[in-house]
């Protein structure tokens, strides 16, 4: 397989061979165009390597590939508990190859070798043990009518699933994905983020290795508008699950009508953040950070907009700033004290400065950062963490979704002013409130309009607990045993029973 794989050396050091290939059908090859697609380290700028980028065609070959081993009995009339094995040991194997996979990770992606390990792959391994452990779990109902009728359901798989995962967590999102439609039966083509193009096709060579039969997953690098929107539109594909931005979901959700596909969006969010003046503020801080800044601010459902009541408003953003300027240390994601990265790329890093501008611009206060961060080396797509103060909600920074390391602070007065200015946008991903005042944590968390709100906290978000948004941060929930939901049919058998009539 030599042109369709490279031995490489990742800048810690570690050696490893990257395949470049498309992997359909258990088989590594090449894109029929030729066509590829660069990854670029985002900490020096620097070509890493050019992997095979599908095109249409490639698209077809793994979508009949898929629907081929849908219909195969050794996938379909597998036992149940065999395909949760299966999952275990996939788990398993990348649990022993976690060390590379996350080098790969950071290499790519930017994000510090450090969350990449710890947080990222442990996360993906622990997910995917999670949905093993449904795969003989999941079943139907009885439903009594009358003696004349038996009926009852049966949970199928889909079939054909297409997923399309973003770059900002490409293993985790894909574990998020492959786990649930796995575990329910159904056959994938998953399609990768064109930024962050290689550690999947890492994971990939583990598939065959554990035993999964041929077109059970297959994995594609491409360009979102050539392979992307082949897989949406394509008819011999039962479902889309999509993450990314909300601009490119409504995209997808207009071409997977062709066929009437089922559909899992999970989109942009501009999250808010309520801080009342009877919070344990030390927390409320800490939480904050790690709302906003962790894993470069590129968090779909990060908590970029705090609202902070007026009695602890100054007191607040005094020690943010103190906080993020003692802990958001950014630098070389291969070195063991970093905690931001580099954006993933030029143009992300791009967009993030020209919301500073914007900031700036438009009168907000600047608290601190506000500019790109040069000190690793003079190259690298840094930013400064970056708080502006004093917001107002008609700014573009409140309004709009910036994916960086990028938070805005407003105050308010009334519990109904926090409320009605926090469900003020668009989106509905996620939300958090800080105040030791039970009663009113769980009447604000009722008024949020939001997928999932944090009660002093922001983020840990946790396999076990439904993930997704409301308004247009998506639809349809990921994770927990609503996960599953997206990924299977309730088949209705009616039985007459009535031999009397
Ligand atoms: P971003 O704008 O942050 O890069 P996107 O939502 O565009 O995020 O990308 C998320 C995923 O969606 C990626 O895998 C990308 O290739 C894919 N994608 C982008 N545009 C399209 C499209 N028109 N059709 C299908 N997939 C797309
Ligand atoms: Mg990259």
């Amino acid at each position: 397989m030599s042109d369709l794989s490279v031995e490489l050396t990742a800048p810690n050091g570690v050696k490893y061979t990257q395949p470049t290939g498309l992997w359909i059908n258990n088989e590594w090859v090449k894109s029929k165009s030729g066509e590829k697609i660069t990854s670029i380290n985002p900490t020096d700028e620097k070509e890493i390597v050019s992997v095979y980028a599908a095109g249409p065609e490639d698209v077809d070959l793994a979508v009949a590939a898929a629907r081929k081993a849908f219909k195969d009995p050794a996938w379909r009339d597998m036992a149940t508990t065999g395909r949760g094995e299966l999952m275990y040991r996939f788990a398993t194997l990348i649990e022993q190859h976690k060390e590379t996979l996350a080098t790969i990770e950071t290499w790519d992606n930017g994000k510090p070798y450090s969350v990449a390990l710890n947080e990222d792959l442990a996360e993906v391994v622990s997910t995917l043990k999670y949905y093993a452990g449904f795969a003989d779990k999941v079943h139907g109902q009885v439903i009594d009518t009358t003696p004349a009728k038996l009926a009852y359901t049966i949970r199928e798989p889909l079939g054909v699933c297409g997923q399309i995962i973003p770059w900002n967590y490409p293993l985790l999102m894909a574990a998020w994905k492959l786990g649930p439609a796995l575990c329910t039966g159904n056959t994938i083509v998953l399609k990768a983020a064109e930024q962050t193009p290689l550690s999947i096709l890492y994971l990939a060579n583990l598939i065959k290795e554990v035993g999964f039969p041929p077109g059970v997953i297959n994995i594609l690098n491409g360009e979102g508008r050539k392979a992307g929107a082949a897989l949406a539109s394509h008819l011999g594909v039962d479902k889309i699950a999509f993450t990314g931005s909300t601009t490119t979901g409504r995209e997808i959700m207009k071409m997977a009508a062709i066929n009437l596909k089922n559909i899992t969006l999970e989109t942009g969010g501009k999250s808010p953040l309520l801080i009342f003046d009877d919070c344990d503020l030390d927390q409320a801080v800490k939480w904050a950070h790690i709302g906003i800044m962790y894993n470069q601010g590129q968090v779909c459902s990060a908590t970029s907009r705090i609202l902070v009541q007026e009695g602890v408003y100054e007191k607040f953003v005094s020690a943010f700033k103190e906080y993020v300027s003692t802990t958001s240390k950014v630098g070389d994601p291969f070195a063991d004290d970093t905690f931001q990265g580099p954006q993933v790329t030029k143009a992300q890093y791009e967009r993030v400065l020209s919301y500073i501008e914007s900031g700036k611009h438009e009168g907000a206060t600047l608290v601190s950062g506000g500019e790109a961060h040069k000190d690793v080396g003079g190259k690298g797509f840094f930013i400064a963490p970056t708080i502006f103060s004093d917001v107002k909600d008609t700014m573009k920074i409140f309004r709009e979704e910036v994916f960086g390391p990028f938070v805005v602070v407003s105050s308010f007065k009334t519990e109904e002013e926090a409320i009605s200015r926090a469900n003020d946008t668009t989106y509905g991903l996620g939300s958090a409130v800080f105040t030791q005042n039970i009663t009113k944590a769980h009447r604000v968390a009722r008024n949020i309009e939001a997928g999932m709100v944090w009660i002093n906290s922001s983020n840990d978000s946790d396999m076990r607990i439904p993930f997704g948004g409301v308004k247009m941060s998506g639809i349809g929930r990921e994770l927990g045993e609503a996960g599953l939901e997206a990924y299977t049919n309730k088949k209705a058998v009616h039985v007459n029973l009535g031999t009397v009539l």
